[in-house]
């Protein structure tokens, strides 16, 4: 079984279509794919039509990362299994959405006044149909040649505390589990090993999760340290919550690939036998 719960199209960050996702998670062998964009489930709808228009083996969860704040970090969210049509949810994704368009805007503001123009037109370019994210941003700022990558323009101005750095006025995590639960998800706490914080706020921060309702957490995303992956998995066990393995796969390239995690260590409980019980 080849499991990805983690994943975006171009209805966020990503730049594959929801269709070019599916297509490229069967030809990776993967048999149950989660889409996961950021504050949407706009693709989730594309996906399940394609899907069955292909009739391949290939188990979908309806998904959804939300953005959260908590103690001045991003925390990230996942949704799994929700209801993309729930009427309440979509509403509540529409108050996500407008934040980044704030935020958009307040970044814009920032860049401009650090003498960068036009930044936020060709991001917007960038993010189509989709929601706005800073990742569109730096891809603008590195096509204006204002940086040499995405990573230097999140060093120098869209990382926190840089020049153009806005704090976003995200939801806390408390929210985002109360949203998915009233859409019929599982709340699974994203990439734990990519905040930038101590294990002491890590610890903390799985506790609170736990202590909210929250269901899962990933316990394999990327590379990481082995220190901290078994730090991660032991406030699976301690915590009780269950394992989620997702690539965060946003498009094609070198760093990630659709599919690509580790098994789930033995003594958790994979958080998919729920899903796909249901
Ligand atoms: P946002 O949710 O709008 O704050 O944007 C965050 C997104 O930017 C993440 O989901 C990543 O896809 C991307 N991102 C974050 N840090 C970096 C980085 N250092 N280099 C490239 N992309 C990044
Ligand atoms: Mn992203
Ligand atoms: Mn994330
Ligand atoms: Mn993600």
């Amino acid at each position: 079984m080849k499991i990805d719960l983690h994943c975006h199209s171009y209805y966020s960050d990503g730049q594959l279509s929801p269709s070019e996702l599916i297509d490229r998670a069967h030809n990776m062998q993967v048999d149950t794919l989660a889409l996961t964009d950021h504050d949407t489930v706009a693709g989730v709808q594309e996906m399940i039509d394609y899907q069955a228009q292909q009739k391949r083996a290939m188990h979908l969860v309806p998904g959804v990362e939300l953005s959260t704040g908590w103690h001045g970090f991003d925390i990230h969210v996942l949704g799994l299994g929700v209801d993309h049509h729930n009427q309440r949810f979509l509403q509540r994704l529409e108050l996500q959405s407008q934040t980044r368009q704030q935020r958009a805007v307040k970044i814009e503001d920032k860049l401009q006044k650090c003498g960068i123009q036009g930044v936020f037109q060709q991001a917007k370019v960038y993010a189509g149909k989709g929601q706005i994210t800073r990742a569109h941003f730096a891809r603008a700022m590195v096509s204006l040649r204002c940086v040499k990558d995405a990573d230097e323009a999140f060093k120098k101005y869209l990382g926190k505390g840089k020049k153009a750095h806005v704090s976003p006025d995200w939801i806390a995590p408390q929210t985002a589990v109360e949203w998915i639960h009233d859409a019929g998800g599982q709340a699974v706490l994203a990439h734990p090993g990519h905040y930038d914080m101590t294990a002491k706020w890590l610890r903390r921060l799985v506790e609170e999760f736990s202590a909210m309702g929250g269901d899962g957490i990933e316990v394999s995303h990327g590379h990481l340290a082995k220190p901290k992956q078994l730090l991660i998995e032991q406030l699976a066990r301690e915590w009780d919550l269950a394992a989620s393995v997702g690539s965060d796969f946003h498009f094609p390239g070198r760093w990630t690939e659709l599919g690509k995690s580790h098994p789930v260590p033995a003594g958790l409980t994979p958080v998919w036998n729920q899903l796909l019980s249901d």
